[in-house]
């Protein structure tokens, strides 16, 4: 027996008939001889809808009450989801998130778990009863609502596993698996076994968006064995337990089960294309220390996160040029804010270009390979993909290049990584 976490997103839990399939596949899980929890987002849309009202309401709406009004979309969810459960004749409730309770801090519409009081949990689980908890809510020490900022379930979800030492923490989803890359780019792409936390990590953060990106670092920080997989799914399909979609696992139940399978791992694990950045170049900046400071100071100061940055060598003037990327929609905002420090930065002229796409490669295995970014470097030229800047971390590295070439590239990078199905088109 295994104590397993089921967590439904609002795909699999818009409307009668798919709860109705949720409710079964939750059903086979406990006939398997497992303690199930169950962890629901809203019906898709409802979210969205009650978000409209709140703006409706007033513009400077008072996050505790918007909090109390898109609580209630997975209110709805997770008692129906119990209703079914019980129609087909298992013994399930539904505990929300004040009923547990959820501890969260007072940041209202982005709330942190503090902690999850599992003791009635786990006796009515012990009873053989299936929890059903709406995901993305939880209470303050002083007795509000709280919500964790959009897609916050996947967290929620997480949470509950860890509060319960969940054996596996199962994400049903309306794909398969995380992939090597965009199947929709790609035709090629292949889903993965198995990615690291940090692998994740890195991919989330650079567009693929399977999972909230809070929920794989609490993930990591837990040790929460995580699953991603459909609940579009036949009565017959093979069972959760055989691991259909992807785990998510440590570097170390990684490498440990490699070396028992004696297998190769791809040196690359993941090609991720982002087209939320822009890119921006000041132009004969005085070359001279501080200055570098002075420019992105205040843009940290308006929260405008930078990421790519180059600076080139000085020419003999004693000028250079910065080059660096901000997210798209802050770029008219960081452009006033250059434009208007002119005469202190000194430099010649701004340019930028919000036509830009940032590709990223991501593998824990380049930590022990020489060689990943000259790859890289090479497949696109041979494409003729000018490269506009270039970042690297341990496990990453990202190239901006113009948006128009995102496809190209990405195709071009997952055959020169030996990522490409053999078996596909
Ligand atoms: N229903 C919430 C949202 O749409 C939380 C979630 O589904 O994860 O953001
Ligand atoms: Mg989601």
């Amino acid at each position: 027996m295994a104590r397993i976490v089921m967590k439904f997103g609002g795909t699999s839990m818009a409307g009668t008939e798919r709860i109705r399939r949720v409710a079964r596949i939750v059903q086979r899980q406990q006939a398997a001889g497992h303690q199930v929890a169950v962890v629901v987002s809203a019906m898709a849309g409802e979210t969205d809808r009650l978000v409209t009202f709140c703006r409706e309401a007033n513009a400077l709406y008072d996050p505790a009450e918007y909090d109390v009004v898109v609580a209630a979309g997975e209110q709805i969810t997770s008692g129906l989801l119990a209703m079914h459960l019980q129609a087909l004749g298992c013994k399930a409730r539904s505990w929300l998130g004040w009923q547990l309770p959820v501890h969260t801090d007072t940041a209202h519409a982005k709330a942190r778990i503090q902690d999850i009081a599992s003791d009635a949990l786990l006796a009515s689980m012990a009873r053989g009863e299936i929890a059903v908890i709406p995901g993305f809510q939880g209470l303050t020490d002083d007795n509000r609502i709280t919500t964790l900022g959009r897609g916050g379930s996947d967290t929620s979800a997480v949470a509950v596993a860890a509060a319960i030492k969940a054996d596996r923490c199962d994400i049903y989803t309306d794909v398969d698996g995380v992939y090597t890359t965009d199947p929709r780019i790609v035709a090629k792409a292949r889903k993965l076994k198995q990615v690291t936390y940090e692998e994740m990590l890195e991919l989330a953060s650079v567009g693929s968006k399977v999972l909230q990106t809070r929920s794989v670092s609490l993930a990591m920080k837990e040790g929460v064995r995580v699953q991603v997989l459909s609940s579009f799914i036949d009565d017959d399909a093979p069972p959760a337990d055989t691991i259909p979609g992807t785990m998510i696992v440590s570097e170390d139940e990684l490498i440990g089960e490699l070396e028992g399978l004696q297998m190769e791992r791809q040196l690359i694990t993941g090609i991720a294309a982002d087209k939320n950045e822009a890119k921006i170049t000041l132009t004969r900046v005085p070359d001279r220390p501080g200055v570098v400071a002075m420019i992105f100071g205040p843009l940290a100061a308006a929260s405008i996160n930078v990421d790519m940055i180059i600076q080139n060598i000085s020419k003999d003037k004693g000028e250079t040029d910065v080059t660096f990327t901000v997210p798209r929609a802050d770029l008219a905002r960081s452009l006033a804010m250059l434009e208007g420090r002119k005469g202190e930065l000194g430099f010649n002229r701004l340019i930028s270009d919000a036509k830009v796409a940032k590709i990223s490669v991501v593998g824990v295995g380049m930590r022990s390979h020489a060689g990943v970014a000259a790859t890289m470097f090479k497949a696109l030229a041979d494409r003729g993909i000018n490269i506009l800047a270039i970042t690297t971390s341990e496990i990453k590295v990202s190239v901006l290049i113009d948006e128009d070439e995102t496809e190209l590239a990405v195709r071009v990078l997952h055959t020169a990584y030996g990522l490409d199905a053999v078996d596909a088109a």
